[in-house]
């Protein structure tokens, strides 16, 4: 089951899914890696400063 089915609601906005809604998956470090659910587009992580998104291989 996909966690958008489980959740029911974005973990963004608060919204509910709708039935055949696009959806996204992210990855919430919070203690313990947790999978959430988002409305496409939406995001829970706050916006990046762009030097940021450059150093995913360190
Ligand atoms: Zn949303």
């Amino acid at each position: 089951m996909s966690a958008a089915a489980r959740q029911r609601t974005c973990a963004a906005c608060g919204g509910r899914f709708r039935a055949g809604e696009r959806t996204d998956i992210e990855v919430v470090l919070d203690g313990i890696v947790r999978y959430v659910a988002v409305h496409a587009g939406h995001s829970t992580f706050p916006p990046r400063r762009p030097a940021e998104g450059a150093r995913k291989a360190a």
